[in-house]
């Protein structure tokens, strides 16, 4: 008889991957379903108990609110843009700086033209 050595277990989102793929798009997948998996905060109740139903779509264990999002996460920054779009408002970017309004102390007469003379 020949004694298995016990092996060792493999745990995550990619154990049933093995060696296939490259380990950066494996890398990339645990990213991606680690997200998907996690429970999300609900838009309607505010419980974190948002999962996928399916692809695009979400749903709350809590107060059963059915919504649409990203294909695996439920709200994305596209998505934010599009419904603020979908609104009518307009997309506003964060000020970076003050309003450039520098006091024009000496007005330098810029004369294009040149003078005639005649
Ligand atoms: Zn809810």
């Amino acid at each position: 008889m020949v004694k298995k050595l016990p092996r060792t277990k493999k745990v995550g989102p990619t154990r049933g991957l093995g060696t296939r793929y490259g380990s950066t798009v494996r890398k990339r997948y645990v990213k991606v379903v680690t997200e998907l998996k996690k429970p999300h905060r609900c838009p309607q109740c505010g419980f974190v108990r948002v999962k996928r139903e399916s692809v695009g779509v979400w749903k709350c264990n809590k107060c059963a609110f059915t919504f649409a999002g990203g294909a695996y996460t439920p709200i994305t920054k596209l998505g934010v843009v599009a419904k603020r779009a979908a609104k009518g408002t307009r997309v506003e970017e964060a000020p970076k700086a003050a309003p450039i309004e520098a006091p024009v102390e000496s007005p330098v007469e810029i004369s294009t033209e040149e003078e005639e003379t005649e």
